[in-house]
């Protein structure tokens, strides 16, 4: 599940944006195991783009329980009721809540990082992720296993707004004139 779920962080990443390639997040989609064939058109990466909105509003939320919220309402309004496939014998059992095995991707990428967020609440009873503290990026992340007040989505982006904060405690020392 945890695996699933960074595969959601990156896949709601690969999709902002204005205009997401198809490209690319099939790219993203490989680079986390998901089996070929990885045919994206247009109108598939739009529609995941609209799914992918709705599942930052889990990564916004604060507190377990906002999180449970919107969770909750993205079961009860995307997902089908939870089920368990084979894929007709071809991979382990396992739980699926989309309506059907050949689901359209956006359908896929709602019903399949629900159920991995939800578990992750579950299992530590905290936000299953967060968003990216640095103004103007939008990245999401899994807090589970980055330690206990993880703020930014990359090394770069803390190293970013650290040194920011350098420069302004010191602007703000030169303007008091003091030093
Ligand atoms: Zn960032």
């Amino acid at each position: 599940m945890l695996a699933t779920a960074r595969r959601t962080a990156a896949l709601v990443n690969a999709l902002a944006g204005d205009r997401p390639d198809p490209a690319g997040v099939a790219a993203v989609l490989r680079a986390h195991g998901e089996a070929e064939p990885l045919d994206l058109t247009g109108d598939d990466v739009t529609a995941m783009r609209a799914a992918a909105d709705l599942l930052r509003e889990v990564f916004a939320a604060e507190h377990a329980d906002a999180a449970a919220v919107v969770l909750n309402r993205l079961l009860r309004e995307h997902t089908g009721p939870l089920r368990l496939t084979s894929h007709g014998g071809t991979t382990p059992w396992h739980p699926h809540l989309d309506h059907d095995d050949n689901a359209p991707w956006d359908e896929w990428l709602l019903a399949s990082s629900c159920m991995a967020l939800t578990v992750l609440l579950w299992d530590d009873q905290l936000p299953p992720g967060g968003s990216c503290a640095s103004p103007g990026c939008r990245n999401v992340f899994i807090t589970r296993g980055s330690g206990p007040e993880r703020r930014y989505c990359s090394r770069r982006c803390a190293t970013r707004e650290r040194v920011a904060a350098h420069r302004r405690s010191r602007a703000a020392r030169s303007a008091d004139g003091s030093r």
